[in-house]
């Protein structure tokens, strides 16, 4: 990890450029310059109030930020695959946090990210929505939210049987994929599940049931990057 002063002097010697437009980014920006951001396509009201009907099923609100056009699927692409976690930083504290502002007003917000599997954590080198999620607070703690990261769930092995998980849940393949870790949210806390893309919002959905199966009393948000068509 480079030091704040040494980052500081590097950022002199050799200005990093946007991810999109290749502009040169100002101190203050990280990955994507601020037009850049401010450009990226959001998401319609349309389309965030069709996924409530799916979030009210486990009593959770349900939205995404960003349409996944040309512009956001390159981006998504880099989170992925490209190992770019300021990237995901950048995005999580540009894009994710005010989106939460605008639609909730709890003051304690604990963010959790979907896990991937530690056998493609190693592969990857990291878990994209962990550092969408860390931008995420920080961008919440610089509007004067109380916000922290914590990882409430784990991914586990997939089974190649599903039948059994399937009888009990209505998320079939999901279902199963994850599991609850020691740590517990506090009290009254709203509780941000956090992914990347979202196509039909299984996981999520799966994620955030056995959230709720523990404390069925967990105000929780599910909440998606980028809504796939
Ligand atoms: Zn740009």
């Amino acid at each position: 990890m480079v030091s704040k002063p040494l980052s500081f002097l590097t950022r002199i010697v050799f200005p990093s450029q946007c991810h999109q437009c290749g502009t040169l980014l100002t101190l203050h920006e990280q990955s994507v310059c601020q037009i850049c951001l401010d450009h990226l396509p959001r998401t319609t009201h349309l389309l965030n109030q069709q996924l409530q009907p799916l979030g009210s099923t486990i009593g959770a609100c349900f939205s995404a930020a960003l349409s996944f056009d040309g512009e956001v699927q390159i981006l998504c692409y880099a989170l992925k695959y490209g190992g770019n976690y300021p990237l995901a930083q950048c995005l999580g504290r540009h894009i994710l946090a005010p989106h939460l502002l605008k639609r909730t007003s709890a003051p304690h917000l604990i963010l959790c990210p979907i896990p991937i599997h530690p056998r493609r954590l190693r592969r990857r080198g990291y878990n994209q929505s962990l550092f969408l999620a860390r931008g995420c607070a920080l961008g919440l703690q610089a509007a004067g939210r109380s916000a922290q990261v914590m990882e409430l769930l784990v991914k586990r092995e997939h089974r190649k049987s599903q039948v059994n998980f399937s009888q009990f849940t209505r998320w079939g393949n999901a279902a199963g994929a994850f599991a609850l870790n020691d740590q517990r949210a506090p009290e009254g806390a709203l509780v941000v599940l956090i992914d990347d893309t979202l196509t039909t919002g299984s996981s999520l959905l799966a994620a955030g049931e056995l959230l709720k199966q523990r404390n069925p009393k967990m105000p929780l948000y599910l909440l998606a990057l980028a809504k796939e068509d």
